[in-house]
């Protein structure tokens, strides 16, 4: 073929130009394109193919025409619809277009062929740019795709023809018309290499920056999308597993309950641990519930509800005399230290213990302190807890497992600056299960709690905020590291008036408001409130008053429901007629007129106490029996005694060998209930003085009073419940030892005067009251 000033018919590409070696698919649409076309294929299917500079102009003319271009072969041509064509071409050279010969029907061009300027000598810097770009190739073809594989391999095999080689790579590279048309316009072949390791340099840069982008952004899109397509897979895979549905919904609360909860980084990774644990097991399998009970546990814990505190003392002192009759002292000593406590928080470290028999209204009046300051209340009970585990829960890996008591009482509670109560402190015991009063220890200190760690939850939780008021019945039982950081407060058993007065005031209206009656329909007289504190109930507290004037309403209610009566007054008879005979009756109570028995005072956890103390001699051979579930000291109190009356048998007309031919029986009735300490010592010996000596005791006195071998009375304690103890039996004559009489100011004014105190410094003086 001879290119020389050869007419041809020009082919004019908007936004695209070709080079030789490359083989296109146009889709040609003007009218002068499809007419030179169509004359091409007339003649040899040779056209010249050029790019226009403005791909706006409809009709170019030369000026809009880039000179250089390229001769192509047409391999096939297809007819589209609207008389357009499809056509395969195929370069073959460079050319010059030197100018155009007419532009109807279709350009005319003259045309001088181009030759590149080749390589003559092939140097290593050749050599290693076509390295390096086809190195670079490779990363955009990685970048990019778009090229097709087979061409990339021809690329890469044509590294020695330099000239095809660029042109190959040129074609190839997805760059402005501009760039190409100025890669071949460039002549001079290794000028081309440098260009194209430009061009291809800063082609993958641009790449790998848009790349980067583009994962960025996917990956943050992504996530959701992925987190919901991995979802979905693990839904079809758990239908197909177990057959049942997979509770995706229930994950989606989890995640909810967790976001609306403020914890630490900690705590929420922990559960959400724990809710990814769920999301893979099978629905119904035992370890689904395992950890579904754990994380519906640690979404009912208030981990940021609190309420308002209302720290008026003005309003507490109000609301604590309204719910409670008398109590003055307890009251006030609650008062300031709840003002300490507001003044500073973290300084007082101690907490407050309420001690006292059962039913004074130990657990009441913490009940009203909690409403007084705004605050939740709950009760957890420490008595008969011997296990660390009781305090701070077992591990999930039990069986069954639980959070422990405290954790516990803070979800009752529902708030995290709740009043909690630790009831019966002092009926906690430890074994070798661990030392629940240690972990209680943890639990109180301020330094500590902030960070409770209980063994189910395996999560701190703030426990500073929750106000903690411990109970006991006795000091003396309370563990000695507890005890220590306890700001006691004492509440004694409630003397007649009081009980009366607690009756009337507060325990009728509670019951006749919880059965829903007014004081109008059932009048309860105050001798039948005297009649039930005197005979039906003996007791410290006001606990079982409360249940017999329960029962009495009740009674009441389910008569005038029964019969034809609207209204019911209760006096003496009444109270018979509805709680049965008196339980508790001067001429049921023991005959002490004979030898061997005298009223003893003990001070138990149920408060004072009457002991009748029973000693018995036999014939035998010197053995002393002591029964009646007798502490050690209270068995050594009796050798005591012994020991007393065998030093002073003739003066005391007592046998002077009764320690040898003579058994020694003494029992301590009300056997269920152990009895230690010391102060056992003068009623013990005065029994046995009395059973040797056949001498009867007087039962209107009672006593009280430690001994010593010497017979020598040392003091006790506890008067003034032990005295309270004798005044609900009606018993005023006490013997005590001289050196509690200072005691004495503590016993309520009110029963003071009833009494006939017996102040005594040895055993011969108790012999000198007590025997008749
Ligand atoms: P404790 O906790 O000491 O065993 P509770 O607090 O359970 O005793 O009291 C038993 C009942 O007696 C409760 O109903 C309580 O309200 C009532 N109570 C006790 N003392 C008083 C008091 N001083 N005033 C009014 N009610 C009282």
């Amino acid at each position: 073929m001879n290119f020389e000033n050869i007419k041809i018919p020009v082919l004019a590409l908007r936004g695209l130009n070709i080079f030789p070696e490359m083989t296109i698919s146009l889709d040609v649409q003007r009218d002068i394109s499809v007419n030179a076309v169509n004359t091409a294929m007339k003649n040899e299917q040779v056209i010249f193919i050029t790019a226009q500079k403005d791909a706006e102009v409809e009709k170019p003319e030369y000026s809009d025409l880039y000179s250089l271009g390229v001769v192509a072969i047409i391999k096939q041509i297809l007819k589209l619809p609207d008389n357009n064509l499809r056509v395969l071409v195929k370069g073959i050279r460079l050319a010059q277009l030197e100018y155009v010969d007419s532009y109807t029907p279709y350009i005319t061009g003259s045309i001088v062929p181009v030759c590149l300027d080749g390589i003559k000598k092939k140097t290593k810097a050749t050599e290693a740019t076509v390295r390096s770009i086809l190195s670079l190739f490779d990363e955009y073809f990685n970048y990019t795709r778009h090229i097709n594989s087979e061409v990339h391999s021809i690329i890469s095999s044509s590294g020695e023809d330099f000239e095809r080689f660029t042109d190959l790579v040129a074609a190839n590279l997805d760059i402005s018309v501009e760039k190409r048309q100025d890669l071949l316009e460039t002549l001079s072949v290794s000028k081309r290499l440098k260009m194209l390791l430009k061009i291809l340099t800063e082609e993958n840069e641009i790449l790998a920056l848009k790349n980067s982008i583009n994962e960025q952004v996917k990956e943050s899109i992504d996530k959701n999308q992925r987190e919901y397509y991995l979802r979905e897979q693990l839904k079809v895979i758990h239908e197909e597993l177990n057959g049942d549905s997979f509770n995706e919904n229930e994950i989606d609360e989890y995640l909810k309950k967790l976001d609306s909860i403020a914890v630490s980084d900690e705590v929420y990774r922990k559960i959400s641990k724990e809710i990814k644990r769920l999301q893979l097991m099978p629905d119904n399998s035992h370890e689904a519930t395992v950890v579904r009970t754990y994380l519906d546990t640690v979404f009912d814990l208030p981990w940021n509800d609190e309420t308002p505190e209302m720290t008026n003392p003005e309003k507490c002192k109000k609301i604590l005399d309204k719910e409670h009759y008398g109590l003055q002292k307890v009251k006030e000593r609650i008062l300031e230290y709840l003002a300490v406590r507001e003044l500073a928080p973290d300084k007082n470290g101690m907490i407050l213990c309420l001690i006292g028999p059962p039913g004074v209204g130990k657990t009441s009046v913490v009940s009203s302190v909690a409403s007084a300051m705004g605050r939740k209340f709950a009760r957890l009970s420490l008595g008969g807890v011997r296990d660390e585990a009781d305090i701070r829960g077992h591990r999930k890996t039990y069986i069954g497992s639980m959070p422990g008591r405290i954790i516990n009482a803070v979800k009752n509670a529902g708030s995290s600056n709740a009043v909690i109560l630790l009831d019966e402190i002092d009926k906690m015991a430890s074994d070798f299960r661990g030392d629940p009063a240690s972990a209680l220890l943890e639990v109180l200190d301020k330094e500590q709690n902030h960070s409770f760690r209980d063994h189910y939850l395996e999560i701190p939780f703030d426990l500073s905020k929750v106000m903690f008021i411990t109970t006991a019945n006795t000091a003396s039982s309370i563990p000695p590291a507890l005890y220590d950081r306890l700001e006691i407060i004492e509440l004694s058993s409630y003397t007649y008036l009081e009980k009366f007065n607690i009756a009337k005031k507060h325990l009728l209206p509670k019951q006749l408001k919880e059965h829903n009656v007014k004081s109008s329909v059932i009048r309860v007289t105050d001798s039948a409130i005297k009649e039930i504190i005197e005979h039906y109930t003996l007791e410290a507290g006001v606990r079982n008053l409360e249940r017999e004037l329960a029962s009495v309403i009740r009674k009441a209610v389910y008569e005038i429901r029964t019969t034809k009566v609207d209204k019911i007054t209760v006096g003496i008879k009444e109270v018979e007629r509805f709680l049965g005979v008196r339980k508790f009756d001067e001429k049921n109570e023991n005959d002490l007129s004979e030898p061997g028995v005298v009223n003893g005072l003990a001070y138990t956890s149920y408060g004072g106490t009457l002991l009748n103390i029973e000693a018995t001699v036999l014939e035998g051979s010197g053995k002393v029996e002591l029964t009646g579930q007798l502490g050690d000291i209270m068995k050594e109190s009796a050798r005591a005694a012994i020991c007393y009356i065998r030093s002073k048998a003739t003066k005391l007309s007592v046998d002077n060998s009764f320690y040898k031919d003579k058994d020694i029986h003494i029992h301590v009735p009300e056997g269920a209930t152990p009895k230690d300490g010391p102060s056992a010592g003068i009623t013990m010996a005065t029994a046995l003085v009395s059973a040797l000596s056949g001498k009867a005791v007087r039962q209107d006195v009672a006593m009280t009073g430690e001994i010593t071998i010497r017979g020598r009375v040392l003091p006790i304690g506890g008067l003034k419940e032990k005295a309270l103890a004798a005044h609900r039996h009606k018993i005023y004559n006490i013997i005590i030892p001289y050196d509690n009489l200072k005691d004495i100011t503590n016993i309520p004014e009110e029963i003071k005067d009833d009494f006939n105190f017996i102040p005594v410094k040895n055993m011969d003086e108790v012999i000198k009251h007590a025997l008749i």
